[in-house]
């Protein structure tokens, strides 16, 4: 590993543990790379990929319904723009810091690579909490996090999206302020309703994506998902799709889950039963706990934080989707996910599993496909809308999904064949960031030191 430069990142924002994480995984995996190009040793390109470019942080003062005043801290972290204009999310969630939103930005630069659409990494966010809020209160939040923001996007410079807490409601509200202060409409944000500029299957593309990366791998194992067993943790956006899709191809999702705990249905959550879920987390905002309560098949379990493991993760299954947050699998859950017979993991978070845990999946060989290449499909086809808004046209939902479909396949292959070049084939952890890597060093050498 590239101990020294780990060293100079830690140094530098000790309190940033997750940024840490994810440049210690990539700098062990480029090592190899690095040997093959010394001229990107000699360019410092290393050194320069783990400094973001740019970091915004800016107070967010708003007031809520009983006209009392808060005041929450925005962030957007503008990583690397060698490829194209700043791309990625923006977290709404209490636990958001500028370590979080690091780590998130510097995963996205590799994924965003892996796409093949010309689009650099960035991510911001706020330490707001929407849960509980009435959506007057998001409105009033949105709208002043965008009067600050607004400054620093454009379609051509930095093309924010959604994350966790920032779904249809929050884009519409932000989209809104910022074409009022700009007086120009503009793709500059992603994940819009379609009656203003978005794209079929963005909803669905995260989700779908993932599970679309599994099909992929489970092919190089001449396998498909018919009758497989699938736990996915989380009940947002990108549980909810992934769950659809894996119903579309045969097979039974057992587990779905929220910050309060999970459910398990050995019967599977059916198309019937999404729908239930679907209303429940996206209009009347409850907990995941109602669904036990409506299906008598289901057991609920509450989180419990004297357990050093996830529940979720210890059920009979053949395939698990870890789609709800960082760190979500530690190294307790991934042993209990393969004694359970789980052999495919693909991951629709950004970076669920904890490094212990991910060499648990790696020493036993399964099929583990890491975020930054299972869940791109997300920001693929953010890409593919600010190319429908550039054009002033929108495409179908068939042609999004088979655009979609196709460039899952084509980072499961830039993935799979790097792992083979860099001398571990099967390994997608080593294949996604040194085929991401590549990209990006590529174009930093042709732009010169800047
Ligand atoms: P949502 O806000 O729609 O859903 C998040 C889900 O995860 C909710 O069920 C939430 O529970 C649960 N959750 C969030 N934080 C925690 C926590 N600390 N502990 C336990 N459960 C938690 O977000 P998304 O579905 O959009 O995002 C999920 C993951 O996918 C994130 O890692 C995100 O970065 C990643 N991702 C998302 C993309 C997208 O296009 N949306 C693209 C690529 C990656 P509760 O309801 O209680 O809050």
């Amino acid at each position: 590993m590239l101990e020294e430069l780990y060293q100079k990142v830690v140094a530098k924002d000790p309190a940033q543990p997750e940024f840490h994480q994810a440049v210690k995984e990539v700098l062990e995996s480029i090592e190899v790379v690095l040997d093959r190009h010394p001229e990107y040793r000699k360019a410092k390109i290393a050194e320069r990929i783990v400094e973001p470019e740019r970091v915004i942080m800016f107070r967010v003062p708003w007031v809520d319904d009983q006209g009392e005043v808060h005041v929450n801290r925005g962030f957007r972290i503008e990583m690397n723009s060698a490829i194209g204009p700043y791309k990625g999310g923006l977290r709404f969630h209490p636990s958001v810091n500028l370590g979080i939103l690091k780590f998130l930005a510097f995963e996205q630069v590799f994924k965003n690579a892996l796409t093949t659409i010309p689009m650099g990494g960035g991510k911001g966010g706020s330490d707001f909490n929407p849960k509980g809020k009435s959506d007057i209160e998001v409105m009033r939040f949105t709208q002043s996090f965008m009067s600050e923001l607004f400054r620093h996007i454009g379609p051509s410079t930095d093309v924010p999206a959604g994350d966790i807490g920032v779904g249809g409601r929050e884009i519409g509200f932000l989209f809104g302020q910022y074409k009022k202060l700009r007086n120009e409409w503009g793709g500059v944000l992603t994940g819009k309703g379609l009656s203003y500029g978005g794209s079929l299957i963005r909803p669905e593309a995260t989700g779908y994506g993932a599970v679309y990366f599994g099909e992929e791998m489970l092919k190089t194992r001449g396998e498909t998902y018919d009758g497989k067993v699938c736990l996915v943790s989380g009940s947002g956006n990108v549980a909810q799709y992934a769950t659809e899709k894996i119903n579309e191809l045969g097979g039974k999702v057992v587990t779905l889950s929220d910050s309060s705990g999970c459910i398990y249905d050995p019967e599977g959550i059916d198309t019937d039963k999404l729908s239930f879920v679907m209303n429940l987390k996206n209009v009347r905002r409850g907990r995941i706990k109602e669904y036990a309560e409506k299906y008598p098949s289901a057991v609920y379990t509450a989180i419990d934080p004297t357990l050093d493991y996830n529940p979720l993760w210890n059920y009979k299954a053949d395939c698990a989707f870890p789609s709800a947050t960082q760190n979500e699998i530690n190294a307790k859950d991934a042993q209990n996910l393969i004694n359970n017979g789980v052999y495919l993991v693909s991951e629709g978070a950004n970076m669920p599993t904890v490094p212990d845990g991910v060499e648990i999946f790696l020493q036993h060989k399964i099929l583990y496909g890491p975020g930054k290449a299972a869940n791109a499909g997300g920001v693929a086809t953010s890409g593919l809308e600010m190319a429908q808004n550039a054009m002033f046209s929108s495409w179908s939902r068939e042609e999004v999904d088979t655009k979609l479909h196709n460039i899952m396949i084509s980072i499961h292959r830039q993935a799979f064949e790097a792992a083979e070049k860099y001398g571990d084939p099967g390994n997608y952890v080593l294949g996604a960031n040194a085929a991401g890597f590549v990209k990006v060093a590529e174009a930093m050498m042709a732009q010169g030191v800047v």
